[in-house]
């Protein structure tokens, strides 16, 4: 698709994956007559990838939750509840088909090409620059990595990458009350089970390394043949892919280009998790212009927080089997809850404590 000469819109998405269309759903009454979202894949051919998130409140994905789990455990350790959370698991197809399917009726066009640069003109205008052509807007809303400034910005970073399968046993071997979420599969990955039935679940692995890891499904199967022998299993689906992890650029091209979802920094450096973060930020910014207020163009976690996320990073970056080790010794040695308000930092300095104690020996051990 070529354009004819450059065309002029009111705002750009530059991506048009979760964050775009959460906050395209947020201004859906308020968008002006010129909105374009430039995304070379089209939300229906977008592959199905299973999102898990825990909140304390409702979130606008509870109503797709194909599983939702009330108790958890680290293997080896009981079960314990989770409140005041709820742990669930929705289908990114179901909740990217759901958001793209409320703007049908918005003045909302869509180019499926790829864009590959934000500059700011001298009349105040961005030109996008697309395999198409190039096109302008007054707002430019980008969650593109790979677009400069791109993500994650010079310094300690890492990927975690992962692969789930969708399973159903021979027979009743799951708990379905119960989701498993940090289970060692080998030194440096982990597996986590969330059961929707005594006979389905999706087993997922991760892995904090410095490059993308290739999709093996070979160790859950292991996994599970180890944990339910004679169980036998079919696999019905097969995901996988890599989260960049690291910090957002501070700056972009000018005001008005304004970094979201994960480019934005919502993504926990430690954990890869952001869904609800997406989703909680889209309302704010959505706040912020509608009072006419300036969008910050990143988010930044505070002082504290992103200093143990640095060290994080600086572990991963250094031997990948030290975050496995980190976790395998925090999460054992504090109550879940506790680990999951620490992910949403969200934990008062005195509860910190018993984690930076089960940390420490892991931190400072020889590699
Ligand atoms: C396998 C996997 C499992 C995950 N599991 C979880 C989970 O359990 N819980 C959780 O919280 N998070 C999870 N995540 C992370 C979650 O998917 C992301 O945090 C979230 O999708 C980020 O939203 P986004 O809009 O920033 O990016 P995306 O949703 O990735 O959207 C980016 C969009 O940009 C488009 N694009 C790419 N290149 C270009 C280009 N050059 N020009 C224009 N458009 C382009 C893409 O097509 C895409 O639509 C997982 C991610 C993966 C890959």
């Amino acid at each position: 698709m070529a354009l004819m000469g450059a065309r002029a819109y009111d705002v750009a998405f530059v991506g048009g994956g979760l964050a775009a269309l959460l906050l395209l759903n947020e201004l859906r009454g308020d968008l002006p007559e010129r909105t374009v979202v430039v995304d070379p894949h089209p939300v229906p051919e977008r592959p199905l990838i299973h999102w898990s998130y825990w909140s304390r409140e409702p979130t606008l994905f509870d109503r797709f939750a194909v599983g939702a789990w009330r108790w958890a455990r680290v293997s080896g350790v009981p079960p314990e509840p989770v409140a005041p959370f709820t742990l669930r698991l929705v289908r990114s197809t179901d909740v990217l088909a759901h958001a793209a399917s409320l703007l049908e009726e918005a003045p909302v066009e869509w180019l499926h090409t790829a864009a590959c640069s934000v500059s700011c003109r001298d009349d105040g205008l961005y030109e996008v620059g697309t395999d198409a052509g190039a096109i302008r807007a007054r707002w430019v809303f980008d969650s593109v990595p790979e677009v400069p400034p791109v993500f994650p910005q010079r310094g300690p970073q890492a990927v975690v990458s992962g692969t789930g399968i969708r399973v159903v046993a021979g027979r009743p071997v799951f708990e379905p009350e119960v989701a498993t979420l940090f289970d060692p599969l080998d030194e440096r990955s982990f597996a986590y089970l969330l059961p929707t039935s005594p006979t389905e679940a999706l087993l997922e692995s991760a892995r904090f390394d410095t490059e993308p890891q290739e999709e093996d499904p070979e160790p859950l199967l292991r996994y599970l043949e180890a944990c339910y022998p004679e169980a036998g299993f079919s696999i019905g689906h097969v995901e996988s892919g890599s989260i960049p992890l690291g910090f957002a650029p501070r700056r972009t091209s000018g005001p008005r280009h304004v970094l979201i979802g994960a480019k934005r920094g919502l993504v926990k450096p430690s954990a890869g998790y952001g869904v609800v973060r997406i989703a909680r930020e889209s309302k704010y910014l959505a706040h912020l212009w509608r009072r006419g207020q300036p969008l910050p163009p990143s988010w930044r976690a505070p002082g504290n927080w992103r200093l143990l996320d640095v060290g994080f990073l600086r572990l991963a970056g250094r031997d990948s089997r030290r975050p496995l080790a980190l976790l395998d010794q925090t999460m054992r040695s504090v109550p879940l809850t506790r680990s999951l308000r620490f992910i949403d930092e969200d934990l008062p300095p005195r509860e910190l404590a018993a984690i930076f104690r089960a940390a420490l020996p892991t931190v400072f051990r020889r590699p």
